[in-house]
Parts: structure tokens; sequence; C-alpha cells
């Protein structure tokens, strides 16, 4: 089974200033691509459906498809949800902790965002949207040392297993950026999953603590985005 997980941040217009635009993906162009994954069949699952499955102990629908947002923007909910569930799909949002109902601190060049706070987390998780942790402050893994890894992630996983009410299963790394330490403190820490960012399709072997991610940005037009699944589909490989 081929599964893409695709890595969004913020459903939103650009606003003037923005230092990273390519973290924004217009309501339109997000709808449209809803709506083509839609067309072609795919029908989205949560990471709990997919480990399931990776464990032997669940089937997946014939087309799967995982949607992902990294960072918790408030605008996933105000924007975001809406589309998704008019079109009928799911997600999993991946949450900074420690800045829950704050702003995205961790990148004080960029435009101070909103990030969802307690109520809308729980709120939403009551419609279906699944969550994940992005690391306690979203600090990059790779640049830290093995207690202060294991701080980030266990932190994370029982402020978010409190505030869920349930195990959290799955880590996104944040920036995408994982080493060998960090994959095996990941397992260590409880979770049982771990996303990268990487433009290509998981497998049944494919490792559950790098599982790969294809970004969308502010740059992938519908007919990119067409092709990548249409490409990636083939073209399966490390
Ligand atoms: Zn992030």
């Amino acid at each position: 089974m081929k599964l893409p997980v695709l890595l969004y941040h913020k459903i939103d217009r650009i606003p003037p200033g923005a230092r990273y635009p390519r973290s924004y993906v217009t309501p339109e162009r997000f709808e449209a691509q809803l709506a083509f994954l839609r067309r072609r069949g795919y029908e989205s699952i949560s990471f709990a459906d997919y480990l399931a499955y990776r464990h032997g102990a669940g089937r997946l629908p014939r087309r799967p498809v995982i949607v992902t947002f990294d960072d918790g923007y408030r605008s996933n909910r105000d924007v975001a949800l809406p589309l998704l569930q008019q079109y009928g799909f799911r997600a999993t949002i991946f949450l900074v902790a420690e800045r829950i109902g704050g702003t995205n601190t961790w990148d004080p060049d960029e435009i101070q965002e909103p990030l969802l706070d307690a109520a809308a987390v729980r709120a939403m998780q009551a419609r279906g949207i699944e969550f994940g942790s992005h690391s306690a402050t979203h600090a990059r893994l790779t640049a830290l040392d093995r207690a202060a890894v294991l701080k980030e992630l266990r932190d994370s996983r029982a402020l978010l297993g409190t505030l869920l009410g349930r195990p959290v299963q799955v880590l996104a790394y944040p920036y995408g950026a994982h080493n060998a330490p960090s994959r095996h403190l990941a397992a260590e820490a409880g979770y049982e999953a771990a996303v990268a960012i990487r433009r290509r399709m998981n497998g049944d072997d494919t490792d559950l603590f790098a599982l790969r991610r294809i970004p969308v940005t502010s740059e992938t037009s519908v007919a990119r985005f067409a092709w990548d699944l249409f490409r990636l589909s083939w073209f399966y490989g490390t």
C-alpha cells in the first residue's frame, strides 16, 4: 500500500510582509486540491488507522491519504476545517505543546499568528480531527543533546496527552529535522511513529519514525499537486 501524507501549515491569504510566504496555501487553492483528491477517490485516514494497518490490525481504503498541518494555527480551525468537512476529509494537526494558545514565537522574524488554544483543540478533536506532537517548543531536535531532546518529546507528549485525554501516538519533527538519535528517542518517549518532510510516498516497509510527507506550499498549483501524486505513485524509492 502506498500512502501519501500531505503537509500544510496555514490555509489563508498571504499577509503583506510575510517572511515565509511558502507556508501559506490560499483557501481557493486548498479547496481545489481537496476537490481533486475527492474526484480521484482519495479517502483520508488518521495515523491511528495507519498504525493499526501497519501492525496488521486494520484495513485501509483503496486510495488512502493523510492530510496534516504543522504548528496548529488558529486558521486551521477557521479556514481549513470548514473546507475539510465540506469535502469529507479529516486531518491531523501537530501542536507545539508549550505554545498552545500563543503565537509562533519560534519564528521571531515571521508575522506572529494566533495558535489554537486548548478549548479549540478539544472542540476540533470532538469533530474528528486528530492531534499529534510537534515538540514542546518547536526546537530543532538535531541541535540538542540527548537529555534536551527527551525533555522536548516527553514534556509535549505528557501535556498533549492530558489535553486530549488519550495517549499521543505521532510526532512531527520540527523543521522535519531528524537523525538516528532523535528517531530512537522518539520511540523511547512513547511515540509509535514520527513524520518528516520528504517528497515520497510511504510503503509498508517505510521506517515508522521517518514517515515521509509531501510539502504543499503557496507555489503548489493544482496541476503540480496532481502530478506529484501521480508521479510518486510510480516512483517509490529511497
Ligand atoms: Zn513547525
